[in-house]
């Protein structure tokens, strides 16, 4: 029997009044696979993984996780099945700790444990390179280490499907390459789908490459494949 995708999107469309956002998307993620979805400002990605969070509800089509059809489930449900999401505009509480936004994340999946959601907090926050960081209020954090510490409120959740919205929007060039490391240790127990505009971090991360323009999915492949692609010479490289 062929193995189950973890994430199944068949002929999914999404429509604004006279707008189709994502035209008739069809998407297979094994589980393990590091995906990356690439494309233009207004292409669809938002919105394609918007349906797989259950943020956008498709107009027709269908999105399964595991063999389950989840097409109608609230987002809700679909965090406590493993579908994490780390929004493109952080969610954190600024006036609240970095600790307490993971404790806070945390509670959700460990209830009113509290040695083991202090326990849980700082070795999300350690993961994602914020230990020295966990009394101070996030609101004072750089733009890029408040979204890592989105990544370790995540990772909280114990996600099965980590959905990563531009996360290295706002990191250093160093901080970049901490990240790329820390992607692929989060892959080693999570499968992810990542939106990201840095083709050098995709390129160095996903296993395959789904790229979007005006709603559709126009390519998929390889780093390799993807790189040779003219449409993504004409869009990145400026063939
Ligand atoms: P970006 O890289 O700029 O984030 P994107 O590839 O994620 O773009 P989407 O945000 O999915 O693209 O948007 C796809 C199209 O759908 C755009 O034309 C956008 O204006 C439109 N759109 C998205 N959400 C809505 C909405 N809630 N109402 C109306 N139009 C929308």
């Amino acid at each position: 029997m062929a193995a189950v995708n973890l994430i199944d999107v068949t002929h999914a469309t999404r429509r604004y009044d006279g707008l189709v956002a994502v035209d008739d998307a069809s998407l297979r993620i094994p589980a393990g696979e590091v995906r990356a979805i690439i494309g233009p400002n207004g292409a669809g990605k938002t919105t394609l993984v918007g349906m797989i969070s259950g943020r956008v509800v498709p107009s027709s089509g269908t999105i399964t996780f595991a063999g389950e059809d989840i097409t109608r489930l609230p987002s809700w449900s679909r965090v406590r099945r493993g579908i994490v999401y780390t929004f493109q505009v952080t969610s954190i509480y600024r006036n609240l700790t970095c600790a307490e936004n993971v404790a806070l994340a945390a509670q959700s999946s460990l209830g009113g444990r509290q040695k083991l959601i202090a326990g849980k907090s700082a070795q999300c926050l350690e993961r994602v390179g914020l230990s020295n960081d966990a009394k101070r209020l996030a609101g004072v954090l750089p733009y890029g280490h408040q979204r890592l510490l989105e990544v370790a409120m995540a990772m909280a959740l114990d996600p099965r499907l980590l959905i990563l919205d531009e996360p290295t929007q706002g990191l250093a060039p160093a901080e970049i390459s901490a990240f790329c490391d820390l992607v692929r240790g989060i892959a080693s127990s999570a499968t992810v789908l990542l939106i990201e505009h840095n083709l050098k971090v995709v390129l160095e991360l996903a296993q395959t490459i789904t790229v979007m323009d005006q709603g559709r999915i126009i390519a998929e492949g390889s780093p390799a494949e993807i790189e040779a692609h003219p449409a993504v010479q004409r869009a990145y490289l400026g063939a």
